[in-house]
């Protein structure tokens, strides 16, 4: 009979043993557990790095569709992001990131701009002229970005391209300082004729009809400055509207020819249409025939006098019909010819003034033929005379 002792110490050791497997099954529950939340944590790290690499990516695709230029910058002033627009504008080839400024850009005036924006905390409309050959204007808004506690977390800056709207600004102003001085010319010689007229000229016959004719020409020379001036703003807000159709170009020159008879007449200049019959082109009739109109109006002011102006025409290849307008006058000086087409300019302002012209034909012409889906040039050789080309689908 095991006697009491050996009994308790069976039912003590009994017991501390299931005391003990319990425990370790409970370590061991714990381990995996443990490993479990492990690899749990570590799936949501690696899922929150690939949430935050695709946040950056998209943020960084976002930055790169704009056409501002973009730049981040952290609170020491180095490069957080820059976006391709600004890459391209300045020209970066390298990845900037963690780069100051001046290492960055290499460029003085950004570097002011932005330590006026750490005083400012705030730029609107600030403008930056880039340096290199082509003037370019950039304008720069700007703030820095600050924490719920106000404390400065960096600097956003976006840049746009004032360049163009510069051009166009100072185009438009050149055109209005053009047009008034074209308009105050004839202006003034019609104020001044008719001072004089109204002081006492009129009394006498002769002074008085040489005047009016003086008149008349000024008149007529507004009058054809307004309706060319009408002309380029319709063509250039893009309000007329081509009414394309079907058009024999030799018909068409030759009934010009006959309309320009006198004016020809009076510098004994003859016109010749050497143009085959049959050659279409599709076009507006009306801007079309504005076009020859001015090409030959030209032709007979500038050729020469008692010389010949021939107008031809043949079918290229890839359908298309090249008109050409011939003088055998003093030509065009090779520098000119770049900018005969440009409103306003002549290359001998009085002879065109003498001649009535307005210095808008051709930039009309131009302006027509490219709505066509054509192309316009010039070919001269001083002393050989010049040649005038457009070409049209057919
Ligand atoms: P304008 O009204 O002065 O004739 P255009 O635009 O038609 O204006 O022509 C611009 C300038 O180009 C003219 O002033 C003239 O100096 C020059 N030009 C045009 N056609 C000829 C030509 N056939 N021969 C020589 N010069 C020409």
């Amino acid at each position: 009979m095991p006697d009491l002792l050996t009994i308790f110490l069976f039912i003590f050791s009994f017991l501390m043993l299931a005391l003990w497997w319990r425990s370790e099954k409970a370590r061991r529950e714990i381990e995996q557990e443990t490993v479990r939340l492990k690899g749990i944590t570590k799936e949501l790290e690696s899922q929150s790095e690939q949430v935050q690499v695709a946040e950056q990516a998209r943020q960084a695709a976002l930055f790169d569709s704009m056409t501002e230029g973009v730049l981040l910058l952290d609170k020491d002033a180095k490069v957080l992001l820059v976006n391709q627009t600004l890459e391209k504008t300045f020209g970066v080839k390298d990845d900037i990131r963690g780069v100051s400024i001046m290492e960055a850009f290499r460029f003085h005036e950004l570097k002011e701009l932005v330590d006026r924006l750490l005083i400012d905390k705030k730029l609107e409309g600030a403008e930056l002229e880039l340096p290199g050959l082509e003037k370019r204007v950039l304008s720069a808004n700007a703030s820095v970005v600050l924490d719920n506690k106000g404390d400065s977390q960096g600097m956003i800056l976006v840049f746009h391209e004032l360049t163009r709207i510069k051009e166009l600004e100072n185009t438009r102003q050149e055109f209005v300082a053009n047009v008034s001085h074209e308009l105050r010319t004839p202006l003034s010689m019609i104020k001044g004729y008719v001072e004089t007229l109204v002081d006492g000229a009129n009394n006498d016959p002769d002074v008085a009809g040489k005047f009016l004719g003086t008149i008349q020409k000024h008149t007529d020379r507004l009058a054809f400055l307004i309706e060319d001036l009408l002309t380029i703003s319709r063509l250039e807000s893009g309000q007329v509207l081509l009414n394309p159709e079907v058009i024999d170009v030799g018909m068409m020159a030759s009934k010009i020819a006959d309309e320009l008879n006198v004016k020809s007449a009076k510098r004994n200049v003859t016109i010749v249409s050497k143009i085959d019959d049959g050659i279409l082109v599709r076009a507006d009739r009306e801007r079309l025939q504005q076009v020859m109109i001015n090409l030959l109006d030209n032709a007979i002011k500038y050729g020469k006098e008692g010389g010949e102006v021939v107008i031809d025409a043949e079918t290229q290849p890839g359908d298309r019909v090249r008109v050409g307008v011939h003088d055998d006058g003093p030509g065009i000086p090779p520098d000119d010819q770049e900018r005969i087409f440009e409103r306003f300019y002549r290359v001998d302002r009085a002879r065109s003034r003498e001649q009535g012209g307005t210095g808008l034909g051709l930039s009309i012409v131009k302006h027509i033929i490219q709505s066509h889906g054509g192309d316009v040039w010039v070919e001269s050789k001083m002393g050989e005379g010049t040649s005038f080309y457009f070409e049209l689908p057919v």
